[in-house]
């Protein structure tokens, strides 16, 4: 019988586990922790993003600031603004919704995020220090992955687990932390080179996927008894909903669910788990800002 990951609900009790540390922190008298979201241009998705990442920060007690800054915006004064948060004591973390409209380098703004102020965990810095094992902050989604397979109690030593993708954000770190002591397992990280995906997909006991298609991955490429993870978002058509869509994600849960140990929905899996851990983050910053523990 197939068990739900419930991000849901795992979201919900890790919100409440901050904001608890939140209002002891600041009944003594302590700011709250503060996360700035630099949003560039009128993106709708990266809008929605960071609306609800304002809305998650605001319920743990974050204070939570979001600076909208026009499409038209050069590269220089963008740095400059990065420039101004990191040397601003009162700010201990800041994203830079991505993406970045075509006129701005990504690579050489996210670069200039001070790496303890960086809680997406993108910069270098940063990536370098999670490759290597040390303390880092870790890409908010593999981070989530990585919290749902924890909290649930999931075996993960030696077993093998699959990752579908290998992009910055997703795929390479959630294999790269997975394949690391504490979690243990033998990874595999497939990407559109791969040949015979099938075959690799269903040696997995946990399969991970992160390919950015929706329904991908069908029955016949799951292993019975598999733990699945399904990161993919993709919003479709739907006149029956009153939003005009619906949620799906890159696993064809219609028929795969029923072969799985445990499964993440879509939506209410990876998704909440992913704002959570950027809240986690943040908290991380706060302390090391403010010389805490
Ligand atoms: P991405 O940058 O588009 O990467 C997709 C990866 O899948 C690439 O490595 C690509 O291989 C691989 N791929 C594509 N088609 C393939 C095929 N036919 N066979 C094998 N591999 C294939 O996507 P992403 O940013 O990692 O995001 C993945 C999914 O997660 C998307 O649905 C996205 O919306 C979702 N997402 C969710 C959250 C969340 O909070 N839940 C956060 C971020 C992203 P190549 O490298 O060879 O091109």
């Amino acid at each position: 019988m197939v068990q739900l990951l419930d991000g849901k609900a795992l979201a919900l009790q890790i919100k409440d586990e901050i904001a608890n540390e939140v209002r002891q922190l600041t009944a003594k008298g302590m700011r709250a922790p503060h996360l700035v979201a630099v949003i560039v241009g009128e993106d709708g998705a990266s809008q929605t993003y960071v609306a609800n990442k304002e809305r998650s920060s605001k319920e743990v007690g974050f204070t939570s600031s979001v600076y909208r800054l026009p499409a038209n915006i050069t590269e220089e004064k963008l740095l400059e603004t990065i420039n101004f948060m990191n040397n601003d004591s009162e700010i201990d973390g800041f994203i830079i919704q991505l993406p970045l409209p075509k006129h701005i380098n990504e690579q050489h703004v996210i670069n200039a995020i001070s790496p303890e102020k960086d809680v997406d965990g993108f910069t270098a810095i940063n990536v370098g220090r999670m490759v290597l094992g040390e303390d880092a902050y870790v890409p908010a989604t593999p981070m989530g992955v990585c919290t749902l397979l924890k909290r649930y109690g999931i075996e993960t030593a030696g077993k093998h687990c699959v990752v579908l993708g290998r992009s910055n954000i997703v795929g390479t770190p959630a294999a790269n932390l997975l394949s690391r002591k504490g979690f243990d397992c033998t990874v595999t990280m497939c990407h559109s080179k791969t040949q015979n995906l099938a075959d690799m997909t269903r040696q997995a006991d946990i399969l991970v996927a992160a390919i950015g298609k929706p329904e991908f991955v069908t029955a016949e490429m799951v292993k019975e008894g598999a733990v699945v993870v399904d990161v993919g978002i993709h919003r479709i058509p739907d006149e029956t909903k009153k939003s005009g869509y619906r949620i799906i994600g890159d696993v064809k849960h219609s028929e795969v669910d029923e072969k799985c140990s445990w499964v993440t929905p879509v939506p209410g899996g990876v998704g909440p788990l992913t704002i959570c851990s950027l809240l986690e983050n943040t908290m991380k910053a706060y302390k090391r800002n403010n010389n805490i523990e």
